[in-house]
This record gives C-alpha cells, sequence and structure tokens, in this order.
C-alpha cells in the first residue's frame, strides 16, 4: 500500500497491478503446479487464444522471450547465414542481436529527429543499395513510425520480407488498426517491465501468414515434426504455463492498465503545455500522428543532455530513464561487417537528450503533482 503521508519521491517505474490479481494468479498457479502442467497446456491456447483477439492478429506463437521471438520471425522468413538485413541504428541492443544470432550483416540506418524512428527516407536509399534479405523496423516507445504504412509499402513492394519489433508497442494503434494487426510478421516481448509484462521471461509472434506461424512455431520446438521426429534445426524457445497463466490474468486487465498509463501521459501533456516552453530546460515530445500509442514511456526531449539534467530530478527523488543512452553503432560491443548508413550520426547526438520521466500503471494524482512542481522549479535554461 502507498502511505497517505505526502509525497517526496518517486520511482521511474513501478508495477503496480490491481486488488485480487495475485490471488487470481495464485489459484492459477497452485492448480498447475498440483496438475504438473508446466509446458503445452490449456493456458498456453488460452493466452493465445485471447492475444489474438486482444492484438486483433490471426496467429500467435509464444516463445521464451522477446529476442528470441526476433531471431524466430528472422529465421521464418528465410534470413540466414551471411544475409543482409536494415534495421534502426537507434533501438534497443536486443534488435541488433537478434540479427547477428542468425548470421545475417546488420544494415544500421539512422533515426528520424521528428518521430524518433527509422528514417524513412535512409531506409529507402538503404534497401536500393543493399538490395537487403529482410528488413527489421523497431516500434520505439509504445509508438510507430509516422511512416509506418510506407515502410510496409515499400518492403511489400521489393519483396523484402517486414519483421516489426513491437516489444514496446503491445496494445497500440496506427490509423485506426490495432498495431500488429497489420504487420506481415510482429514479435513483442513479456519482460515484466514492458506494457504486457509476465512473471519472468517471455515473448511472443504475431503474423497474418499460417505457413510463418507454423515455421515460427517448430523453430522454437526443436525443428520438431512430431515427438522425435525433426525437419529442421531450431532450438527450445517455448512460453512455459505458468507464465501464460499469469499472461491470461494480466490480458483481463491490460486495457485498464494502459488507460492508466494514458491518462497519466495526458497529464504530462497538458503540463507541458500550460508551461512557458522557452523558461523549461526539457520538452515533451507528443506521439507522431497517426498513432494511438499505449503510453509504455514518457518521451522528453532535452535542451542540453540528459547527464546535467538527470542529477537534479534524482535529487528531488524524482527516477528518470534514458531510453536510450547511445545509437547501436556507436556500442562497443558492435560486431566487424556491419554496415552503418547514417551520414549524419543523428542518432549518436539524439539519444544523449532524451529524458524519460516517471511512467507506470496507476500513478497517483499526487505523484504526478509532486513531478510537476520539481519540473517548474528547474534551473531555467
Ligand atoms: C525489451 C525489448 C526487446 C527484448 O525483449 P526481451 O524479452 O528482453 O528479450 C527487444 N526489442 C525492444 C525494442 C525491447 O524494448
Amino acid at each position: 500500500m502507498i502511505p497517505q503521508t505526502a509525497i517526496s519521491s518517486v520511482p521511474f517505474i513501478d508495477l503496480r497491478h490491481e486488488l485480487g490479481f495475485e490471488e487470481a494468479v495464485l489459484a492459477r498457479w497452485t492448480k498447475a503446479l498440483k496438475d504438473r502442467a508446466f509446458i503445452g497446456g490449456i493456458a498456453s491456447q488460452e493466452q493465445e487464444r485471447l492475444i489474438c483477439q486482444y492484438c486483433e492478429t490471426e496467429h500467435f506463437i509464444g516463445c521464451a522471450n522477446g529476442t528470441d521471438a526476433m531471431q524466430l520471425a528472422l529465421r521464418a522468413v528465410g534470413v540466414g547465414t551471411g544475409d543482409l538485413v536494415v534495421l534502426p541504428d537507434f533501438t534497443f541492443w536486443a534488435t541488433y542481436e537478434a540479427v547477428i544470432n542468425v548470421g545475417a550483416v546488420p544494415v544500421l540506418v539512422d533515426v528520424d529527429e521528428a518521430d524518433l524512428q527509422m528514417d524513412f527516407a535512409l531506409f529507402e536509399q538503404a534497401c536500393a543499395l543493399y538490395k537487403p534479405k529482410a528488413a527489421l523496423i523497431v516500434h520505439l516507445y509504445g509508438w510507430s513510425s509516422r511512416r509506418l504504412l510506407d515502410f510496409r509499402a515499400l518492403c511489400a513492394k521489393l519483396e523484402i520480407p517486414l519483421v516489426e519489433d513491437g516489444a514496446q508497442a503491445l496494445g497500440s494503434e496506427h490509423l485506426g488498426e490495432k498495431i500488429f494487426a497489420g504487420a506481415l510478421i510482429a514479435s513483442t516481448s513479456f519482460y515484466p517491465a514492458k506494457v504486457l509484462g509476465a512473471a519472468g521471461d517471455a515473448g511472443g509472434i504475431f503474423t497474418r501468414d499460417k505457413e510463418l506461424a507454423e515455421r515460427c512455431l517448430k523453430l522454437g520446438n526443436h525443428g520438431r515434426s512430431s515427438h522425435y521426429g525433426h525437419d529442421l534445426v531450431g532450438w527450445n524457445s517455448r512460453l512455459d504455463e505458468l507464465q501464460a497463466h499469469y499472461l491470461v490474468e494480466s490480458l483481463a486487465r491490460l486495457d485498464s492498465r494502459i488507460q492508466s498509463r494514458k491518462d497519466s501521459l495526458f497529464k504530462y501533456e497538458q503540463f507541458f503545455a500550460g508551461q512557458d516552453a522557452s523558461l523549461l530546460p526539457l520538452s515533451f515530445l507528443a506521439e507522431p500522428t497517426g498513432t494511438i500509442g499505449n503510453g509504455y514511456l514518457q518521451v522528453s526531449l532535452c535542451k542540453t543532455n540528459y547527464a546535467e539534467l538527470a542529477p537534479k530530478l534524482k535529487a528531488a527523488g524524482i527516477g528518470t530513464g534514458n531510453v536510450y543512452p547511445s545509437s547501436i553503432s556507436a556500442q562497443p560491443g558492435i560486431a566487424s561487417g556491419t554496415i552503418i548508413h547514417a551520414p549524419e550520426r543523428k542518432a549518436n547526438h539524439l539519444a544523449q537528450r532524451i529524458l524519460n520521466l516517471p511512467l507506470f500503471p496507476y500513478m497517483l494524482a499526487e505523484e504526478l503533482a509532486y513531478v510537476f512542481r520539481v519540473l517548474a522549479t528547474l534551473p531555467k535554461s
């Protein structure tokens, strides 16, 4: 419970859930333990059905985590050793790892400063220049690119399968449609801090293509055609029953969690709109037009940089994030052979200016008010 005392700190993230949620999960887990039902049981089937309904997609394949989900999707669309895959230079490292781990060569494309997603014009150039086997787009911050439909249309025209990393975008909409509904194939993560989190690691793939769905299922289950019959070399990446039970209960409450995130985000937007923008050292970044986000992250842009502003907020008890502090191409772990299509290296500069303020389900009005009070007292710049 949250004490009813005056608030003097707000964490960056706090995974709050509803009264009765834990009891509902425990009842399911107790039964699963008694039944020794751990892999491939009724909860997995139930979760599959419910999440397809929620995301308006035809097929869902559960797997071990969001990184595996991308690897399964890339393998399913035919990416293998030495193939080129175009992806954004500004994303979580796992997107890049997935490309490397399937043996492909990454082509990193710079960021569009307007929406912080992959730059469409540079993407188009990279496709013409490198003729990639596949492309990977990322829906960062629970948004999508303002040009998502252009990405999809170009890939369809060039016959380049487009894999969509939707680890942060479950529940988001683009132009009146749930975001995964229009994807050839999309992956997501149920890492606990994501919008739909599991009680540990889990992930999944969405597709409208039956063949792709079957390939993903097979690849993530040892290439099985029967219990000891194997059509191809895959690996073991399954979503287990305990996670599925947890996800079913979470799905039933997801609309309420997302609405609560969006309400808080709206209050942030109102706060920033009510301030003299020239006096605040940071500005609110709105969702790109066409997108209805899921409230995954608040995104603001510092006039100077994160490193200067974050300690001041921390001193006042406010947790912040910097998602992400570096481009992929500037990370020390970059693999040799990686192609970089980022003539101006915009992601490098932009990354240092991003500051994420606290945003999570069921934030209290008092907590938001405290954040706003502190923001209003920040030194003007
Ligand atoms: C969380 C995340 C992943 C990885 O998911 P895991 O379940 O942690 O493997 C991949 N891409 C993006 C954009 C993410 O936010």
